[in-house]
């Protein structure tokens, strides 16, 4: 039998912002599409349609700068956000776009065009590229689908599935089973896996890399002032309270507070367009590294290894959502993002703190209980409002969570899966309105100024 494990150097993927869906995996898609392109081929024109909710919230999420970006080569995890950012008007003033940085094709404002009402059956979160010539015949065509986190899938493809090592489980209850049989911790098991894949150097290499992300992401949250892009003109907030703090504490160790601080600094640079790590979307970026950073605060001793750690047992707990329910707000609303993110922080927080991972698979559960049927409305389809703030909610979410989980004895009534598979039921039953196209909820009860 094959597990569901997904390797934590793909779940915390690092890229840029706003939207793992709408800007990661679009630019993605761009980039795959631009590298099939025949090379022998006179290319006269493109065309991109964005459906369903890349059309319906697209504009907002810088999905048109990211197919741009990614035709041209780039890749989320190494290009300059700011070569991004303006890159649809910018090719479209000059006329062409510079295809995988090589050819030169006309372009044109409206070759990229929005198509909220064509939901495509396999995904909401779908793009169409095509490449004519110039007697206008089709040189290629491929539809991709976003379907959460950064990840992608092209039209007739199947879904690619990672090496599995012995280390295979599909379900939380066998999780379990496994770290009892073992007698490995839950991180372990993910170590497991990840060795299916590459040495443990290269995986520490690579979880070390992104908790630098991750942390860099912080940093920049913390040291930038003004107004986030976009017509809500929404404050900044993070560095304002890093100053109020800093003079509060007078250089006494970092208290509690920090940890709302944290989670915003790291959304705000996400609503920047800046880099930061998907864990497990863009929309729930702030979470796990708010509470990897409040952990290293309150426990100065510990460094890398606790880092890994906490990471690893996150992966787990994210592939058991990803395999049985969604990670993607435009399948199951935003329990599906923060939710997920916040079961993944509290299971990392409950596991460095020495939980059981009987305790490891409460925290989780608690954390994502609380979330189910959270839906999806952000306010002008910008991954601000309610976003941002709730992000430092779900983080005091999941340490409440761990903190409760190691209160008890890991025994619990609802177990992770019936939360998971109730998530899952949740996300079939929400209307669309609520799932990434801001046609509901806050987005329409909260006037735009
Ligand atoms: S409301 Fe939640 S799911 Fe929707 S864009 Fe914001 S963070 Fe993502």
């Amino acid at each position: 039998m094959s597990g569901c494990y997904v390797s934590a150097l793909e779940l915390f993927s690092i890229g840029i912002g706003p939207s793992s869906s709408h800007t990661v995996g679009p630019m993605r898609a761009a980039a795959d599409f631009a590298r099939h392109l025949p090379a022998d081929v006179a290319r006269a024109g493109l065309r991109v349609v964005l459906h369903g909710s890349l059309g319906a919230t697209g504009a907002g999420h810088g999905t048109p700068d990211a197919v741009v970006a990614g035709l041209a080569g780039m890749a989320p995890e190494t290009c300059d956000p700011r070569m991004v950012r303006g890159a649809w008007h910018r090719a479209a003033a000059a006329g062409t776009v510079l295809v995988d940085g090589r050819v030169a094709v006309p372009f044109a404002l409206d070759d990229i065009r929005f198509a909220p009402l064509t939901r495509k059956p396999d995904h909401p979160n779908a793009l169409t590229l095509t490449c004519e010539d110039s007697a206008g015949r089709t040189v290629l065509e491929y539809t991709y689908y976003s379907v959460g986190g950064g990840f992608i899938r092209r039209d007739g493809e199947t879904v690619r599935s990672l090496p599995r090592g012995e280390s295979t489980f599909m379900t939380a209850a066998e999780l379990l089973r496994l770290a009892e049989a073992e007698g490995i911790d839950i991180a372990e098991v993910a170590r497991r896996g990840e060795r299916a894949l590459r040495s443990d150097a290269e995986t520490d290499r690579g979880l070390d890399d992104i908790w630098a992300a991750m942390r860099a992401s912080i940093d920049a949250g913390l040291a930038a002032e003004g107004h986030l892009p976009g017509p809500l003109r929404v404050p900044r907030r993070a560095a304002g309270l890093r100053r109020q703090l800093e003079a509060e504490e007078l250089g006494h160790p970092r208290g509690a507070e920090w940890l709302q601080v944290y989670a915003l600094a790291v959304n705000e640079a996400n609503a920047s367009g800046d880099r930061v790590v998907t864990a497990p979307t863009n929309g729930a970026a702030g979470i796990v590294p708010a509470v990897i950073a409040y952990f290293l605060d309150a426990h100065p001793e510990t460094g890398a290894v606790e880092i890994r750690s906490f990471l690893l047992t996150a992966t787990a707990v994210g592939s058991l959502i990803k395999a049985n329910a969604y990670l993607s707000g435009a399948e199951g609303g935003c329990q599906a993002e923060v939710g997920s993110a916040c079961a993944m922080a509290a299971a990392g927080l409950c596991a460095v703190l020495g939980g059981t991972p009987a305790q490891v698979e409460n925290a989780a559960e608690i954390a994502m209980e609380h979330h189910l049927g959270l839906t999806c409305d952000p306010i002008g389809g910008l991954v601000q409002v309610p976003c941002i703030e709730r992000n430092a909610i779900a983080a005091s979410t999941a340490v409440t969570a761990a903190r409760l989980a190691l209160h008890g004895d890991g025994h619990h009534i609802v177990p992770l899966d019936a939360v998971i598979a109730t998530m899952r039921q949740t996300g079939l039953d929400m209307n669309s309105k609520y799932k990434e196209t801001s046609t509901g909820g806050l987005a329409v009860n909260v006037v735009e100024c």
